[in-house]
């Protein structure tokens, strides 16, 4: 009887201790969520309403009320959670990264050959095409992320800061994850007198932030705009958008292809391998340049991303003469080594023959000829392709050979 007693009231003691902790962790997560919602709400951006909404609906995209691709993402979940245990120990630079200031009096001149390429780390691309300015995926805040304290942050600053930049014709955004559409840049453009080239559901985030909706034109795959004597089409790719957990492709994904009075660039935003690569290089090749992406990639969701090797695909599937490797060397967001996308994209391109480019952070290349060739990263390990191959799912064997 005693002994249950006792029992009995330590039982209570422990529970009434657990209960304390309880409320107090969840008091802190709570907390701590609210504090993340509140700081993050504006760069959240905003659902699309109206006639912006009824337009992605028709599109042919919009499936069961959000984007899908024709080819769905495949993942292995197990080997994402599993491959970060085996990240490289090279995933960042440890030393500074060698860029090159821009001197924005360089663009007083035009480009003789016409076309010009300022890469400016990741997918931040400023091309000078046929007399016109184009500035891709602008991210130029410390952090790819909806936080000023936490998230991905940049190796290095802007090379051309945005104060510096010579007028832009148009701003083109492949879809709006934060390494691509970062809102403290679009507010400090927002007045710019340019056009906002997005795809369908990204002009709701724009105008949240300030940008004039008559300045924002939206697109859905295959639509295209003028801007001058430049024609911009909006191409397919293969990935995905969310800026939350609860808007997961509820905006579309695009690659652009810049077609000049005498040149072609294509950009591929992020994206997976798929058939249409050919079909874009079909309708609108053949391009000068292609600016593909190389990194951030992992063989656990190997649609996300292309990777170096079958970049070197894409490049030939849409008939590129130059390839210009970029969405590498600014942000750490997978598991491989820094170096390793280009140092891949160089074996493959070297395999196939291709035309690649390097150039390191704001330094400008006329593509036209053979571009001098720039080392500008150090020797650091990484893994060849052959031992960690990246392979898109669903291609149906419509890749055209191998890289
Ligand atoms: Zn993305």
């Amino acid at each position: 009887m005693r002994l249950g007693v006792t029992l009995g009231s330590m039982r209570r003691i422990v529970w009434r201790w657990f209960k304390r902790l309880a409320l107090a962790a969840g008091g802190s997560i709570a907390l701590g969520l609210a504090i993340f919602v509140v700081s993050g709400w504006t760069a959240f951006g905003q659902r699309a309403s109206g006639e912006r909404r009824a337009r992605m609906e028709r599109s042919a995209q919009w499936q069961g009320g959000a984007f899908e691709n024709p080819q769905p993402l495949w993942n292995d979940v197990w080997g994402s959670m599993t491959g970060m245990l085996s990240a490289s120990e090279h995933t960042s630079p440890s030393a500074p990264v060698p860029t090159e200031p821009v001197d924005p009096a360089r663009f007083q001149t035009p480009p003789p050959s016409g076309l010009r390429v300022t890469w400016l780390g990741h997918s931040t691309t400023l091309i000078e095409i046929d007399g016109r300015r184009v500035l891709t995926d602008p991210v130029f805040s410390a952090r790819a992320s909806p936080l000023t304290w936490i998230g991905p942050e940049r190796w290095y600053a802007p090379p051309l800061p945005l104060e510096k930049m010579p007028p832009v014709d148009a701003v083109v955004i492949s879809h709006d994850h934060y390494d691509h559409l970062d809102q403290p840049t679009i507010a400090a453009i927002k007045d710019w007198k340019t056009a906002f080239v997005v795809p369908l559901g990204v002009a709701a985030h724009l105008e949240y932030w300030g940008v004039p909706a008559e300045r924002i034109v939206e697109l859905d795959w295959w639509e295209r705009t003028k801007v001058g004597d430049l024609e911009i089409v909006c191409v397919p790719a293969r990935h995905a958008s969310g800026r939350t957990v609860i808007d997961m492709n509820a905006t579309l994904w695009a690659g652009y292809a810049l077609l000049g009075t005498k040149h072609h660039a294509y950009f591929s935003g992020d994206t997976g391998l798929f058939p249409g690569m050919a079909e874009i290089g079909e309708k609108l090749g053949p391009f000068d340049v292609t600016m593909i992406e190389v990194g951030q990639y992992h063989r656990a969701w190997p649609d996300w991303h292309i990777g170096p090797e079958q970049a070197l695909i894409a490049h030939r599937m849409v008939r590129g003469k130059v390839f210009f490797p970029i969405h590498w060397g600014l942000f750490e967001l997978a598991a491989h080594g820094w170096t390793e996308p280009m140092e891949r994209a160089l074996a493959a391109a070297e395999k196939s023959g291709a035309v690649i480019v390097s150039a390191r952070p704001g330094r400008s290349v006329e593509t036209a000829g053979t571009p001098a060739f720039d080392r500008w990263w150090p020797d650091e390990p990484w893994t060849p392709g052959e031992r960690d191959p990246i392979v898109s799912t669903k291609m149906g064997g419509t890749a055209v050979g191998t890289p």
